[in-house]
């Protein structure tokens, strides 16, 4: 963490942003970090031994790996093998699109379905045990293939998948990703070329319930549905945005992700305060990860922490790193949902935890405003932006916290333009940045959406001021 400061530091910078990929990132810099610092976060594994490569952005764990009172697997065993892999294969990486994603999950209760990484590896129970099942990302969706990974074999499985789609990009030329390649192929031909390269045993799904072995033979390959998982994956849910010019991979738009959305958290909407029951529990019934959550591990919780928009101060920064050290949980967790989990608190460190944060501005009591308002740049950072989306976002997340919206919290998203970059797929409320006709002239407005249902395409004030309206009818 001292490391972030160095860097923050000497970029000049006091603020950075969690990524909706659960990375850190600065706006606006001007040349690159001196190779001290560059050394610095090499040494504590913040940044890359080969320089030709950038490849730990790349890879998202869910981030309550190893702590998540379900997991079938801790894929942090996994992530260093993968890390490894790629830091001697930077030939094959560099020559990937810089936006390829592999997603390494768990399995547990805070998944990372809905982040639709090009090559998610799922641990599922199987009748053989625990084998990884492989989801391909198409347009903003995953398509779900009946193929399953015993885990000793996934970095072999994941080197072919790889090798096929660098040579897939080196024959068509940059710009092309793996939902192109799927696209143009199909999964069948993808998974032949890829099994044919190097010989690795591999299961397929035979029957629609649960998961059992029956063969590894491509030829008996047949698309059978995915059985649904008894997990809960984050919300939204899963169908594309309306706005979304992409089109969505054939035959999958409409599949839902296996999972419900909607269900509340197990076990712990209700729960107390761990050792103070007076207190109010911060917990978020929209957000499945933020708000106080009992570790598999005996006597220990997690606690999740919305960021404004993901949003943290130098300042904030220090200040966690000198609670990590002080409360003992040893690490700061970033999560693709762009907020914070600490993890191994105890009944003796939670109170403390919270009056702390509460101080340094992030108290876990404001999850409920924060945690459900995302956001892009818009304007103020992106070419492709007509409005000030950010902003508008702020404004947002100031109302709710105010506390006037109703009996709930609806999660609302704001976008520069109809690119969506914030939100793939709908929310309760969203705002798409547009242009819009108003006395002879065009102004900048927003579309405004219901699920996917267009309600209103307004000017960016006449947005603004519906906001309170919108938000006592989508309390009903
Ligand atoms: S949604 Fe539009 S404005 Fe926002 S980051 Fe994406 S391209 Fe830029």
């Amino acid at each position: 963490m001292e490391a972030i400061e160095i860097l923050l530091d000497c970029c000049k910078r006091k603020k950075m942003q969690v990524t909706n990929r659960g990375n850190l990132q600065m706006r606006g810099l001007k040349e690159s970090p001196p190779h001290h610092v560059y050394q610095k976060l090499q040494e504590v594994g913040l940044a890359s031994r080969q320089l030709q490569i950038d490849h730990l952005r790349n890879i998202m764990l869910n981030p309550t790996a190893g702590i998540d009172r379900e997991e079938l697997v801790d894929t942090r065993v996994w992530l260093k093998q993968i890390i490894a892999y790629m830091e001697d294969n930077p030939e094959k990486i560099a020559t990937l699109p810089a936006k390829f994603s592999i997603g390494l999950d768990g399995g547990g209760i805070v998944g990372i379905g809905s982040r639709y990484n090009e090559i998610q590896f799922t641990a599922t129970k199987t009748g053989e045990g625990i084998l990884f099942h492989l989801e391909l990302g198409g347009r903003k969706t995953f398509i779900p293939t009946n193929i399953f990974i015993a885990p000793e074999y996934l970095i072999t499985c994941l080197d072919s998948l790889i090798e096929i789609y660098r040579q897939y990009v080196d024959s068509r030329g940059e710009g092309y990703r793996l939902r192109d390649l799927i696209q143009e192929w199909g999964v069948s031909e993808y998974w032949r070329r890829v099994t044919a390269l190097n010989h690795f045993p591999y299961y397929t799904l035979q029957t629609n319930s649960s998961p059992s072995v029956s063969c590894d033979n491509i030829a008996a390959y047949d698309y059978k549905p995915f059985p649904k998982r008894d997990r809960i994956n984050p919300p939204p849910g899963d169908k594309p945005h309306p706005e979304d010019t992409d089109k969505p991979h054939p035959g999958d738009a409409d599949k839902p992700y296996p999972g419900d959305a909607d269900k509340p958290h197990p076990g712990d909407a209700d729960k107390p305060y761990p050792g103070d029951t007076d207190k109010p529990y911060p917990y978020n019934l929209n957000s499945f990860h933020l708000g106080l959550h009992r570790q598999k591990q005996e006597g220990l919780y997690y606690l999740g922490v919305a960021l404004p928009l993901g949003y943290i101060t130098r300042q904030q920064w220090q200040g966690l790193r000198e609670l990590v050290e002080k409360s003992g949980c040893g690490e700061i967790r970033l999560t693709p949902w762009q907020s914070i989990i600490l993890p191994n608190l105890s009944d003796d460190t939670i109170g403390e935890t919270i009056d702390t944060l509460e101080k340094l501005g992030l108290s876990p009591r404001e999850n409920h405003s924060r945690g459900n308002v995302v956001a892009c740049v818009g304007k103020a950072g992106c070419k492709a932006g007509i409005t000030e989306s950010e902003t508008h976002a702020r404004m947002a997340i100031e109302y709710l916290g105010e506390g006037k919206q109703g009996k709930q919290t609806p999660n609302i998203h704001f976008s520069g333009c109809s690119k969506c970059c914030a939100q793939s797929t709908p929310r309760q409320l969203s705002f798409i940045g547009c242009w819009v006709w108003r006395d002879g002239k065009t102004v900048e407005g927003y579309k405004i959406y219901r699920g996917d249902s267009l309600i209103a395409e307004v000017t960016v004030e006449k947005a603004i001021s519906l906001l309170p309206e919108l938000l006592k009818e989508v309390n009903g």
